[in-house]
């Protein structure tokens, strides 16, 4: 496995295995990999975060202290685990999470990047959730929002290079990065 320095998540590149450093060795977790919707093609991958969770969201409250209904769901979640500016992964990761994106295998190419672990993957989606609750067309004051994973996977992630940015084959979403 190749890496960059700040590297914490790892993609063999002849085999496909995934890992994660841990505090004292490398740890496999499991891996899989987005295909290009058609019409696009990958031509640089990057790694992410699949993620399955559990969301519970309670306690809504609105400013003048009225309680409107909370839900549950399992849902998944796509992180992108490569640094980005905040306002390049939140609309990457909200495509990517609503997208329901095929997956292949690893491919055998270099994945490289991933710098984001998964308990911080996890604060990102309590930081989606809330976002998307505040959006909503009632002055929320607070909230209650419990996430528990249910399974997480390194999934690697297509995308084109578009001028001096990168584009997703997934979602069309453009990002700055390289
Ligand atoms: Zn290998």
């Amino acid at each position: 496995m190749t890496a960059g320095p700040h590297d914490i998540i790892f993609l063999c590149r002849h085999c496909g295995s995934g890992a994660v450093l841990g505090d004292t060795e490398l740890e496999l977790v499991e891996s899989t990999a987005l295909l290009p919707v058609p019409g696009r093609r990958a031509m640089l991958w990057r790694p992410g975060w699949s993620i399955e969770a559990d969301v519970v969201v309670d306690d809504r409250r609105g400013i003048g202290g009225r309680v409107t209904p909370g839900w549950s769901s399992l849902r998944k979640f796509i992180i992108p685990a490569f640094s980005l500016d905040l306002q390049d992964l939140t609309p990457l990761a909200r495509a990517l999470s609503s997208a329901a994106g095929t997956t292949r295998e690893v491919p055998k190419e270099p994945c490289q990047g991933g710098t984001l672990d998964l308990v911080d993957a996890l604060v990102f989606i309590r930081y989606l959730i809330v976002g998307a609750e505040v959006e909503r067309p009632d002055d929320l004051a607070t909230v209650r929002v419990e996430i528990s994973a249910v399974n997480h996977r390194i999934v690697a992630l297509p995308f084109q290079k578009h001028d001096e940015r990168l584009r997703c084959a997934v979602t069309g979403t453009i990002i700055r990065g390289k």
